[in-house]
């Protein structure tokens, strides 16, 4: 353990399912990737431990205590949640930290204040969510018409590593604001900051099965989102895995919205401000030591521009204080596993083979953990491997462009199109690059904003649907009309 970790209180590691303990069904060991040591066993969810949960999911949502708590009764216990974080900041923080390996000093300031941010936003919406009222439009007589707008049912989360509790919160929210219950199974490698939250929940008052977590890996998620029991799976993760839960999807017709890969390109225009442009443009990249879905990724810069730019980057990369989560000192901390690790220096190691050069010295690191050092690479060919495969490390392809035209095709040939960043002060530039631009959200001059006020999700291979935003309660919300003559 990290010394400055060594007093820090795990959250209940036992399966639950509601409120009851379940025997565990194996375990697995849960590594520390900045000394690359496992620190803890966690319980390996089967398909009994996932039946019990979604059973007490679906008799929480007809349990009165859910069902009929009233709209503002609802918003005010998210907000008692919310406040049991806000209790909690410093912990869950550091629970975050030691399970993904980023710097607490992080954890304490982006991830959990986003979260509870979530959690709050959405609260204000139970006592909102309402039908409409009308009229029969092509049917003649007297007719009374109104919709409904009913919780979709049992929500199955499957969350990735990167941002464990921001990427949970972003389903929890809108989910239990929208009346619906939900199983949620983290990442295998992080589910602390869940288990943390799931006692928080519990203190606060909600009922049993409203929120229930599940630890495990790829199997408890695929018994999970293949259960009948299931209404919708809300997924943030591999696009391969997010096609897997599709597929799972069909014979029962669940609802899914799926957050997928990305390999989303930063623009830098000739008349750029660069002085703003290149930092953005290289902590797009390596913030959470490029394990961001949305990371700009491929960087398409001006001829006239490129070699400024390049030294910039290069220079932004060298300085990057890399260290232990525990460090307050540290700006970018390991990958997640040996895996993820040795996947991205092999995509790295396959680049240089090919005669792509990377620029600039990279920086120091320390002797333990899955660590990786920022890389800028250049003159990467539009077809290289590593201009076309979501990478998930720092790793940024820098290629030249002449015209305005040939940078927006560069940045649209993707099989990905999550996000895009264009930095220039022309303003119908700005626009009309926007508008070109096949991607979910597109950045002018600034980067790595979500908020829950504006929907989040892909085109093309990114997925399917969107979070955040109205949007992002619409997807767990199923419409009814009602129809009465009168
Ligand atoms: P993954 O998609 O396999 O895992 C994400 C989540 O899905 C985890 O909770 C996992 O246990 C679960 N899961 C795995 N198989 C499942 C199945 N068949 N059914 C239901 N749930 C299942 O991702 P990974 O293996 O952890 O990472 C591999 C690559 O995915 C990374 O290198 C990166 O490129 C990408 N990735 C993207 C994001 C993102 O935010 N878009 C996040 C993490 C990883």
């Amino acid at each position: 353990m990290q010394p400055g970790f060594a007093d820090l209180p795990l959250p209940d590691l036992r399966l639950r399912s509601g409120d009851t303990l379940l025997p565990g069904e194996g375990a697995y060991a849960l590594e520390d990737p900045c000394l690359a040591q496992t620190f803890a066993q966690v319980p390996l969810a089967g398909a009994a431990a996932v039946d019990a949960a979604v059973d007490a999911a679906q008799r929480a949502l007809r349990d009165p205590a859910w069902r009929d708590l009233a709209p503002l009764a609802r918003e005010r216990l998210l907000h008692r949640l919310a406040d049991a974080m806000e209790a909690d900041l410093p912990r869950l923080a550091a629970l975050e930290a030691l399970d993904t390996g980023k710097p607490v000093a992080i954890a304490e300031t982006v991830d959990i204040p986003a979260a509870i941010g979530w959690l709050r936003s959405y609260a204000g919406w139970p006592g909102k969510i309402a039908g409409r009222a009308g009229t029969l439009a092509a049917t003649p007589g007297a007719f009374h018409v109104y919709t409904r707008r009913e919780p979709v049912g049992v929500v199955a989360a499957i969350t990735p590593w990167n941002f464990p509790l921001v990427l949970a919160m972003w389903k929890i929210a809108p989910a239990l604001a929208a009346g619906c219950t939900l199983v949620l199974k983290p990442a295998a490698e992080t589910p602390l900051s869940a288990l943390r939250l799931a006692e928080l929940a519990r203190q606060v008052g909600f009922p049993p099965g409203v929120f229930t977590v599940l630890t495990g890996d790829g199997g408890t998620g695929a018994a999970l989102t293949s259960h009948k029991g299931v209404a919708k799976v809300a997924f943030t993760g591999s696009t391969l895995t997010g096609q897997a839960i599709l597929a799972a999807s069909i014979p029962d017709f669940k609802r899914v919205t799926l957050e997928l890969g990305g390999k989303s390109p930063s623009i830098l225009f000739a008349d750029a401000d660069l002085k703003t442009a290149i930092p953005q443009a290289a902590m797009g990249c390596f913030f959470n030591s490029g394990q961001v879905c949305y990371a700009g990724t491929r960087a398409y810069v001006h001829r006239s521009i490129y070699e400024e730019v390049l030294d910039g980057l290069a220079q932004i990369a060298a300085s990057q204080q890399i260290g232990p989560s525990a460090d307050r000192k540290s700006q970018l901390g390991p990958l997640i596993s040996a895996r993820q690790h040795q996947r991205v220096s092999a995509l790295v190691q396959r680049a240089q083979a090919s005669g792509i050069a990377a620029v600039g010295a990279g920086s120091p690191l320390p002797g333990t953990g899955h660590y990786l050092a920022p890389t800028v690479l250049r003159d990467v060919p539009p077809s290289a491997e590593i201009a076309r495969e979501e990478v998930f490390g720092p790793v940024l392809a820098v290629t030249p462009f002449d015209e305005v035209e040939e940078a927006i095709a560069l940045a649209n040939d993707s099989a990905y199109g999550l996000a895009a960043h264009l930095w220039t002060r022309d303003l119908s530039l700005a626009h009309h690059a926007a508008a070109q631009l096949e991607a979910g959200t597109v950045f002018t001059n600034c980067i790595m904003l979500a908020d829950p006020a504006f929907p989040f999700g892909g085109m093309k291979s990114s997925g399917l649907g969107r979070e955040n935003g109205i949007e992002g309660l619409d997807a767990y919300l199923e419409p009814k009309s009602v129809v009465m003559a009168i």
